[in-house]
């Protein structure tokens, strides 16, 4: 009987752990390999938009999700400074029945859980951070900070934005500080009760800012992102405790629940936000990339994880029925698949960042005419949420 194909996941975030859950049902051998002591995530929510809740159902794992995210009825933007409501879409019920799948707004921790669960824990190494790939013509080794290695017939370097296996493969490359920071945290809903926030998810654009919140966690908490424009980034770390005093100087004039959420919101984290420009190749021999080690992305399409999902299925997909002198070719597959949507979705997420922070004027007055002539769920979103990758016709957007 031939040998099960072997794959090694490096990371264990939300793609690492999909690409593992989406490989294990398809019959390989996969082990995850992250390097912090848990597979865990920042205290911050997330945005599961149909076009990964459909996959994640393929997986079996989205009842489980469910029960602990919350189901916010519309998505609206809003004006900075009076509230004015700018667009709304429909969510809830409305786009589970037009994309066959939900809008979902989840706790990152618990979508974590549930998907390291599905794995399985004797599938997860941790404590093992990769130092490096070599691979030959037959398979690839992975060596690690603590003098181990590991070889499989497959490497899916699933480690993020500062990827070492994207650095193996193809050399070193800072990503770009792209100006904009993000303050992010979690506020227990009771504590802003007297701002009778509706189960919304709703996005505040004003001049160099926007501010967005929504319920997660069955509406226990509430999250929120505040993104601001900075000239540099100039400390080591890529994270920073945030100040509460800077955050509300940067909001001030804006809408009344803002600062009410601001006042409620304990230390903040502070992110810079970076990005690359698109990668020409995802794939050498044995070994590949997937989610933000290939694409990292601005987050004003709410779709790092979901494309980092969308890469879980195809790439199971390809490699389904791969002999392992195949792989390679199963690899180009998957990203001759992947790139182009992938690198939409990018483009989408950058020109939002514009877009979002327009100082009051004509360009603003023609973006709220536009967004307001576009109330309701519109087929203009079709190729994102509609997207399947398990079907050919719509693949390559
Ligand atoms: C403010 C903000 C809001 C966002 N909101 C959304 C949203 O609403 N919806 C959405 O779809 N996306 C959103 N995103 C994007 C999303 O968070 C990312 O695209 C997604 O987490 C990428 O997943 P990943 O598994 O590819 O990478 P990561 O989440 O970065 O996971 C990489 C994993 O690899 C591990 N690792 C790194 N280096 C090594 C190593 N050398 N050896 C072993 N392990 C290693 C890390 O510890 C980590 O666990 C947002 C991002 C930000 C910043």
């Amino acid at each position: 009987m031939p040998r099960t194909t072997t794959v090694a996941v490096v990371g264990g975030g939300i793609g690492g752990l999909a690409a593992a859950l989406a490989l294990l049902r398809a019959g390989f051998d996969v082990r995850v390999y992250e390097q912090s002591g848990a597979v865990s995530q920042v205290g911050a929510g997330i945005q599961l938009a149909p076009n990964c809740a459909r996959i994640l159902h393929r997986l079996g794992v989205l009842p489980a999700i469910e029960k602990s995210a919350f189901a916010p009825a519309t998505f609206d933007f809003r004006r900075w400074d009076d509230g004015r409501l700018l667009s709304r879409t429909p969510l809830g019920a409305g786009i589970a029945a037009t994309y066959g799948a939900p809008y979902l707004h989840a706790h990152r921790s618990d979508l974590v859980a549930v998907l390291a669960d599905a794995v399985g824990p004797d599938r997860i190494g941790t404590g093992r951070r990769c130092r490096g790939v070599n691979h030959d013509g037959t398979g690839a080794e992975v060596r690690f900070a603590d003098g181990g290695t590991v070889t499989a017939d497959v490497v899916v370097g699933a480690d993020g934005i500062h990827s070492v296996v994207r650095e193996a493969l193809y050399g070193p490359e800072q990503p770009r500080f792209t100006g904009h920071v993000a303050y992010r945290g979690l506020v227990p809903a009771e504590r802003l009760s007297r701002l009778n926030l509706e189960p919304r998810c709703t996005v505040r654009l004003g001049p160099g800012a926007h501010f967005v919140h929504y319920f997660v966690s069955a509406g226990r908490l509430h999250n929120v992102v505040c993104v601001v424009e900075e000239d540099s980034w100039t400390r080591e770390s890529w994270t920073d405790p945030g100040d509460s005093e800077e955050l509300r100087a940067a909001f001030t004039g804006w809408h009344p629940a803002v600062g009410g959420i601001i006042d409620a919101l304990d230390r903040p984290l502070k992110w810079a936000l970076f990005d690359r420009p698109p990668l020409a190749r995802w794939s050498t021999g044995p070994v590949t990339l997937l989610g933000d080690a290939c694409h990292p992305m601005l987050p004003y399409g709410a779709q790092g994880a979901a494309q980092a999902i969308e890469d879980a299925a195809v790439l199971a997909a390809c490699l389904e029925g791969a002999g392992r002198r195949e792989v390679p070719t199963a690899l180009h597959q998957y990203e001759s698949i992947r790139r182009g949507r992938a690198t939409r979705v990018q483009d989408m997420s950058r020109a939002n960042g514009r877009r979002f922070h327009l100082p009051d004027g004509p360009d603003q007055q023609a973006r709220d005419a536009a967004m307001a002539s576009s109330f309701g769920l519109s087929p203009e979103i079709d190729w994102l949420y509609g997207h399947d990758p398990m079907v050919p016709e719509t693949a390559v957007a």
